[in-house]
């Protein structure tokens, strides 16, 4: 058997090494003769896990301790309704940023229950740039101010972090884990797992205590970060399996030196993929060089009538998912921390051979 490089943008690739300890693990937990999946959420070798997954990713990130750390159901798409049902309290509005894709849709659900200020946007462009700071017009009256730090589509990343006066929420699902951040600046920060924490279906929500409470009166327990946050996120059946493998790849992330090892190797890899399609006539990138993803790399070719064929190629060539998303088409290369050099590599390797029979 040989794997694959997989590109995809989510469900994305996880460390082999992680694979290799879930299926060792898979029918026989630590010799209790069942595996994890099987097990009551309330077993101590659960619990066990569960907390270890937060203390580590806690290390990681180094959260301090007025945050819970959160780990729910529903995506990253139910926090776009969970935030201004926990957020809002008596406020009527919140300020938005609109970068792309998953921006707009955390706007267009937010304005179920409440006036949503979009404070700046480049729209216009094609969301080719992120809107600098001084041009934003910020609500006083917020609630608080969301923004989308790495927009997954597009492949536009903040290359700052708004300081504003209310609690910054930020929907870091493709960015989480790829570098340091001082979680400090923020009220909250949520991420989907399937990019760079886990398999789908379990969601991670850091977010300051003082904010947890606040909850409109007609929020759902199951919406209700205090409920969640009361019962150290067991309330009902959590996704035990997929906080196990999301533990499995927080130790894995420690192994490799942690964020600041992960930054390097994230900068590095980014670094040599931008370069060469930069160099390069036949390949392009739209987005302003600051704002850069650093894990969602879209690029067109000369030709769009060839992206059939450079797919076609790329996956006989076991260069998996580069497919650009529907709504704007042409590639994308998505490099999360499970992904190595030498995918990026391969993959440049590939497109200068493409480039050669096309060009
Ligand atoms: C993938 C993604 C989402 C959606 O996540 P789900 O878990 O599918 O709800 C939202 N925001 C961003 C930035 C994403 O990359």
């Amino acid at each position: 058997m040989s794997r694959a490089f997989n590109f995809c943008a989510g469900p994305a690739a996880l460390p082999e090494s992680v694979l290799k300890q879930a299926q060792e693990e898979l029918l026989d937990y630590q010799g209790l003769g069942l595996s994890l999946m099987e097990m009551s959420h309330r077993a101590p070798e659960v619990v066990a896990v569960a907390e270890q997954a937060e203390a580590d990713l806690r290390e990681l990130m180094a959260i301090p301790s007025n945050y819970k750390v959160l780990f729910l159901q529903g995506g990253a798409s139910s926090q776009f309704a969970m935030i201004p049902m926990n957020l809002l309290g008596d406020k009527k509005t919140a300020d938005y940023v609109n970068t792309g894709q998953w921006s707009k849709k955390a706007i267009k659900e937010a304005g179920r229950y409440c006036d949503v200020n979009v404070v700046a946007t480049d729209e216009a462009n094609n969301f080719a740039a992120v809107p600098a700071f001084d041009t934003w017009s910020l609500n006083k009256d917020a609630a608080y101010l969301h923004y989308t730090p790495n927009e997954t589509i597009g492949g536009v990343e903040f290359d700052f972090i708004p300081d504003v006066n209310v609690p910054l929420v930020a929907d870091m699902s493709s960015t989480i884990l790829s570098r340091p951040v001082d979680v400090s600046k923020f009220g909250l920060i949520y991420a989907g797992a399937q990019k760079n924490i886990g398999p789908a279906g379990i969601t991670v929500v850091i977010v300051r205590e003082d904010l947890i409470g606040n909850a409109l009166p007609a929020t759902p327990a199951m919406f209700d970060y205090k409920v969640h946050a009361d019962n150290a996120s067991m309330y009902n059946t959590p996704p035990t399996y997929g906080w196990y493998l999301a533990g499995l790849v927080f130790k894995w992330l420690i192994a490799q030196g942690g964020l600041e090892a992960m930054e390097a190797h994230n900068r590095a890899k980014q670094e040599k993929l931008y370069q060469y399609i930069d160099a390069s006539d036949f390949y392009a990138n739209p987005v302003a060089i600051n704002n850069r993803s650093w894990m969602n790399v879209p690029f067109t070719l000369a030709d769009a009538a060839l992206d059939k064929a450079f797919l076609q190629k790329a996956e006989n060539a076991r260069l998996l998912n580069l497919k650009g998303h529907r709504s704007v088409g042409g590639m994308r290369a998505s490099i999360y921390n499970a992904v190595p050099m030498e995918a990026v590599d391969a993959l440049i390797s590939f497109m200068k051979d493409f480039e050669k029979e096309q060009g």
